[in-house]
């Protein structure tokens, strides 16, 4: 029942050595969510230990080179080590036409199919599902088109209390009902109601990747109460004036998106190759969001499961 962030890459377009471009993965009790593919993410992928052929879906937020030149590298591996099932990649619909010169360049002798779904989105949307997971994409404000995702769990059945089994002799159909939150209704007209005799049985969690983007009121709205939020964080307070320019966000600007969105944690990233050492980012966004990490190659941040009984 694990929900845990890996990140693979913080560094904004600039090659350093120490750092990767943006990419991270996520695992929702086994499925993993690759989430932007900059430049050597599949080594990012192995030096993490994730398992390749367990990743079924990957999101580009933008078609900045930082964020997409390692899918290249990555489908060849993967057809290299003889993968057969579709790999589904969300990404702006200009990907689709770079996906097509990739395949008919390279993809001869593939053994599975890419295949594109063009991200439209001018507010909050869904886009797709797992059994475990909703998933949703949202408009950045940045210099090409480019999407935030957002992660749910998908709220839980609810749980039956024990002792209304025995008390009522619930039928199974009867516990199907309240179940699904429904209120049994019998014969004769007694009710024996969902709210009363029944739980979520936990919290559901979620997560939510910002990048890159100029600061807007309606983001924090849209990633409201998320458990773990990402936000680039390309540049220190002192650079608000380059960040407007170039469409990203200061410290200030991304710590003051959690506040007002009331996340659990935020996690900061993206940062501009001119600095070595990114303590001082951490000093300015935990004055205004103490609950702040700094992302780090070969992180991995737990969101856990908070139960109800
Ligand atoms: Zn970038
Ligand atoms: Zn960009």
């Amino acid at each position: 029942m694990n929900f845990t962030l890996n990140i693979l890459g913080t560094a904004s377009a600039l090659p350093t050595v120490n750092r990767y471009p943006s990419a991270h993965v996520l695992d929702v009790r086994g499925r993993l969510f690759l989430i932007d593919c900059g430049e050597g993410t599949q080594m990012q992928i192995r030096r993490c230990r994730l398992p390749l052929a367990k990743i079924d879906t990957v999101f580009i937020t933008h078609l900045h080179g930082d964020h997409v030149f390692g899918i290249f590298g990555l489908l060849s591996t993967m057809s290299l080590l003889g993968r057969t099932a579709p790999l589904d990649i969300y990404a702006p619909g200009d990907f689709g036409i770079v996906l097509q010169h990739f395949m008919s360049s390279f993809g001869g002798g593939f053994t599975f199919t890419p295949v594109h779904h063009a991200v439209s989105a001018k507010t909050c949307v869904k886009i797709a599902e797992s059994r475990n997971t909703d998933i949703f994409a949202f408009p950045l404000r940045h210099r090409v088109e480019t999407y935030g995702y957002m992660f749910r769990e998908k709220t839980p059945q609810r749980n039956v209390r024990k002792e209304a089994v025995g008390r009522f002799g619930l039928s199974l159909a009867e516990i199907a009902t309240l179940k699904r939150g429904e209120d049994a209704v019998r014969d004769g007209g007694i009710v024996i109601p969902a709210g009363e005799f029944t739980y979520q049985p936990y919290q559901p969690r979620s997560y939510a990747y910002c990048s890159d983007t100029a600061p807007f009121p309606e983001l924090a709205d849209w990633v409201r109460g998320v458990d773990l939020l990402y936000h680039e964080t390309t540049f220190p307070e002192g650079m608000a004036d380059i960040a407007s320019r170039t469409g990203h966000s200061t410290t200030v600007q991304a710590a003051q998106c959690a506040l007002d969105a009331g996340v659990g944690q935020l996690v900061i990233g993206h940062y501009s190759s001119r600095f070595k050492d990114v303590s001082v980012y951490l000093d300015e966004v935990r004055r205004i969001f103490p609950s702040s990490v700094l992302a780090q190659e070969g992180m991995r941040i737990d969101v856990p499961l908070v139960k109800f009984n």
